[in-house]
C-alpha cells in the first residue's frame, strides 16, 4: 500500500497516541500533579523529545529566511505599493471579526453548560478538592510559566501595549534573531520591500533577484523538512500523550468538551461558511489543501513553527498569490488566533465558576474585549495563552492568589486543548488569506485538484 505524505503523518499521529497512551498507563508511578515515569519509560520519553525537538528546530530554523524573503518578493515583486493599505485593512478586519465570532461561540457554550459548576449550580467540589490538595504544586506551575510570582502579580496589560514597541527593533538584526520577534521581522521585511520599490533600478534588480532565489531555496528546504514530518510528529505527540495527566483529564471532562465543541463549531461550521460565502470556494478543497498544515499545527502546538507549512500549503496547494500569502500568513500566525481567543474566554469563565465568582454582563463584556486584545499579543508558541488568561483575570480583579492554582490545574492538561486551538488558529489564517485573495480579484485556486487522481 502506498501512502501519501499526509497519510504518513496521520498514521504516525495515531501510532504516537497509542504508544504514548500505553506509556502513560504502564510506565508511570504518579500522574498527578506531576507525571513521574519509570526509568525505562523515562528513556523512551527523552527519545521522543529528542526526535520531536529536532523536527521543531528544523521548522523554526527556516521561518526567518522564508518569511523575510516571501514578504520582500511578494510586495516588491509587484513594483508598486498600490493597494497595500487596503490589503492591510481587510486583513485586520477579517482577523477581528473571526476572532470575535470564535469568542462568542465559546462564551455561549460556557454559559450554557457551566463546566465549573455542579448540577445544583454550586462550584464543583471535586475540582475544588483537587485544587486544594495540590494547591502549591499548581501555583508553582503557573508562577514558573510567567517567570516567578512577582511578574505574575504585575501582569497588567503590558504584553498587549508592548505590541507596537516590539515591532520596531533597536538593531535590524534583532528581527532575524529569536523566533518570537515575528512582528519585528514583518516590519523590517515590509520596510525593505517598500524601499526596494523606490530605490534605483540597479539595486532593485540585483537585490530582488537575490531574494527571489533565496525564497526558492527556503521553499525547497521546507519540502525536505516535511519529509521528516512523520518521525517528528511521532516524537512530539508520543511525548505529549505520555505526559498527559489523565486523572485530571477525567475530572475536567465537561470543561474539555465545552472547549473542544466550541473549537469544532468554529472550525467545521463558521470557517466553511466563510470559505463558501466570502471566498467562494469549496471548503472541502480547502481542508484538503491545508491538510499538512493542520496536522503539523496539531502536533507542534505552535502557529509559528507551523508557519512554513501553512505558507507552503496556501501557495502550492491552494494557489494563492505570493503577495497575499506572504502578508496575511506571517501576520496571522502571531496576531490572528481564533482558537486561542475562544479558549481564553472559556478558561476565564471556567476559573470564575470554580471559584464561585459570578461574572455579570458588564464583566463578561470586558472578558470578551480582553480575550480579543490579548489573543493578538499572544505568541504562537505552546501554552502561550495561559499567560493571557492570567492577564484577563487580574484585569477583572481576580488576582493570582485566587486564580493561580486553578490556572495551574488547567496547565497540567493544556496540551490537547493547545493542539486543537493551534490547528484552529492556523486554519483561520489560511481562510483569511482565501477571502482576501478573492477580494483582490484572484480566482484560480487549488491547482493540485487538476492533478489529483
Ligand atoms: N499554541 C497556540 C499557538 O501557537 C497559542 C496558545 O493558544 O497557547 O497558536
Amino acid at each position: 500500500m502506498k501512502l501519501k505524505p499526509w497519510q504518513w503523518i496521520l498514521l504516525s499521529l495515531v501510532l504516537a497516541t497509542l504508544v504514548g497512551g500505553l506509556i502513560n498507563i504502564f510506565g508511570t508511578t504518579s500522574r498527578n500533579p506531576e507525571t513521574v515515569f519509570t526509568p525505562g519509560a523515562e528513556t523512551a520519553v527523552s527519545l521522543f523529545d529528542y526526535v520531536g525537538t529536532i523536527f521543531l528546530n528544523l521548522l523554526k530554523m527556516i521561518i526567518v529566511p522564508l518569511v523575510f524573503t516571501s514578504i520582500v518578493v511578494g510586495i516588491a515583486g509587484l513594483g508598486n505599493t498600490k493597494g497595500f493599505g487596503r490589503l492591510g485593512l481587510k486583513t485586520v478586519i477579517y482577523y477581528m471579526c473571526t476572532s470575535l465570532i470564535a469568542i462568542l461561540i465559546g462564551l455561549s457554550l460556557v454559559n450554557w453548560i457551566k463546566p465549573g459548576l455542579d448540577a445544583d449550580g454550586n462550584p464543583n467540589q471535586a475540582i475544588a478538592q483537587q485544587i486544594e490538595s495540590n494547591k502549591e504544586a499548581y501555583e508553582k506551575k503557573i508562577e514558573d510559566k510567567v517567570g516567578g510570582k512577582e511578574s505574575a502579580q504585575k501582569t497588567g496589560l503590558g504584553p498587549v501595549a508592548d505590541l507596537f514597541k516590539r515591532m520596531v527593533p533597536t538593531n535590524v538584526f534583532e528581527a532575524f534573531g529569536a523566533n518570537n520577534k515575528m512582528l519585528a521581522l514583518i516590519f523590517v521585511a515590509i520596510l525593505t520591500a517598500m524601499a526596494l520599490i523606490f530605490v534605483g533600478a540597479d539595486a532593485r534588480d540585483n537585490l530582488l533577484g537575490f531574494f527571489r532565489s533565496l525564497n526558492e531555496l527556503t521553499l525547497l528546504i521546507t519540502n525536505w523538512i516535511m519529509v521528516l514530518a512523520p518521525i517528528g510528529v511521532f516524537g512530539l505527540v508520543a511525548k505529549a500523550v505520555s505526559q498527559a495527566g489523565f486523572p485530571v483529564f477525567l475530572l475536567l471532562g465537561k470543561y474539555f468538551l465545552v472547549v473542544l465543541a466550541a473549537l469544532l463549531i468554529h472550525l467545521l461550521v463558521v470557517m466553511p461558511l466563510v470559505l463558501r460565502f466570502l471566498a467562494g470556494v469549496n471548503p472541502r478543497h480547502h481542508f484538503y489543501a491545508m491538510r499538512n498544515a493542520l496536522l503539523t499545527a496539531f502536533s507542534t502546538s505552535s502557529s509559528s513553527a507551523t508557519l512554513p507549512v501553512t505558507m507552503r500549503g496556501l501557495s502550492q496547494n491552494a494557489g494563492v498569490s505570493g503577495r497575499v500569502t506572504s502578508f496575511v500568513l506571517p501576520l496571522g500566525a502571531t496576531v490572528n488566533m481564533d482558537g486561542t481567543a475562544l479558549y481564553e474566554c472559556v478558561a476565564v469563565m471556567f476559573v470564575a465558576q470554580v471559584l464561585g465568582i459570578q461574572l455579570d454582563f458588564g464583566v463578561q463584556f470586558t472578558v470578551v474585549a480582553l480575550a480579543l486584545l490579548t489573543s493578538i499579543g499572544v505568541a504562537g508558541v505552546p501554552s502561550a495563552s495561559l499567560v493571557a488568561i492570567l492577564i484577563i483575570m487580574t484585569n477583572i480583579d481576580i488576582g493570582i492568589e485566587q486564580s493561580g492554582a486553578v490556572i495551574g490545574l488547567l496547565l497540567t492538561v493544556d496540551r490537547l486543548l493547545d493542539m486543537s486551538r493551534t490547528a484552529v488558529n492556523i486554519f483561520s489564517d489560511s481562510c483569511g488569506a482565501m477571502v482576501i485573495a478573492r477580494s483582490e480579484g484572484e480566482t484560480e485556486f487549488y491547482p493540485e485538484r487538476a492533478t489529483l487522481k
